[in-house]
């Protein structure tokens, strides 16, 4: 038996063994960058994995400067995006990142981002300039993908944020947020169940947790153990109500696991 306590590899700095529901065998690691990741011993020891992810984001950075674009805000925007989901050091990391807040596989290339956001970025740069073209989420909780992105002063995105619509839910005036709690719902559930057209009765319903599997809820386990994630963001982060993360917690479902 190898102790990997304390090794470096690469970034990453080994604290201790977790628990693995198979034969592989798994360790916390601290990455130099702050976040910490759990890593398959195999991994660490064919220097495999080297970082959290930070370093193949930065890779990705460095090797999309080929298209001339570097110098300009429209690059700026798109690197702030992926630095501030992922670097854990980035001053609003707690706001976006660290709320569970990722850019989508297709934005993580900057020529793919320039392809569905560049068009739009000129119009609305003619329009206002460009120092008040700011990459917007229409829902604030939601990721950084083609369909929840667009570009906005920055008057309209504070007015966004602002901006809780409230519904009549058994006689009371609720945001999104407040039916969410008040239901034990996740805010995306509720969030899709309104943009899919439910009937309001059903906006309400309890969640379906069993789509859960078991590797879902050995990360869920190791999040609540192993990592800075509040319950909320966990539910949140598997679509599953709080409720639920902490019976997982206390192995009040899934004993065996
Ligand atoms: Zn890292």
């Amino acid at each position: 038996m190898i102790d990997l306590k304390g090794k470096e590899f690469g970034r990453l700095k080994v604290i201790k063994q977790v628990k693995s529901n198979n034969r592989h065998k798994k360790w916390l690691c601290q990455c130099k960058c702050g976040n910490k990741t759990i890593v398959q011993e195999s991994n660490l020891i064919s220097n495999h994995t080297k970082s959290c992810g930070c370093y193949n984001i930065e890779r990705a950075i460095e090797t999309n400067t080929t298209h001339g674009m570097s110098d300009t805000r429209f690059y700026q925007c798109w690197r702030d995006m992926l630095d501030r989901t992922s670097r854990k050091k980035n001053y609003a990391y707690e706001l976006y990142g660290g709320r569970g807040i990722e850019v989508c596989d297709r934005w993580k290339t900057f020529e793919n981002f320039m392809e569905d956001m560049y068009e739009s970025y000129k119009k609305h740069s003619n329009k206002y300039g460009e120092k008040d073209t700011t990459l917007d989420r229409k829902d604030n909780n939601g990721d950084y993908k083609p369909d929840n992105c667009r570009w906005a002063t920055y008057k309209e995105q504070a007015l966004n944020k602002r901006t809780n619509k409230k519904y009549l839910i058994n006689g009371k005036k609720l945001t999104k947020k407040e039916i969410a709690e008040k239901y034990n719902l996740t805010y995306s559930a509720i969030n899709h169940r309104i943009q899919r057209g439910w009937d309001k009765k059903d906006w309400i319903k309890p969640m379906r947790e069993q789509k859960l599997n078991k590797e879902d809820v050995i990360k869920i386990r190791n999040l609540i153990h192993n990592s800075n994630f509040t319950h909320e963001e966990i539910a949140e982060k598997y679509n599953i109500s709080v409720g639920y993360v902490s019976s997982i917690k206390s192995k009040r479902v899934w004993k065996h696991i």
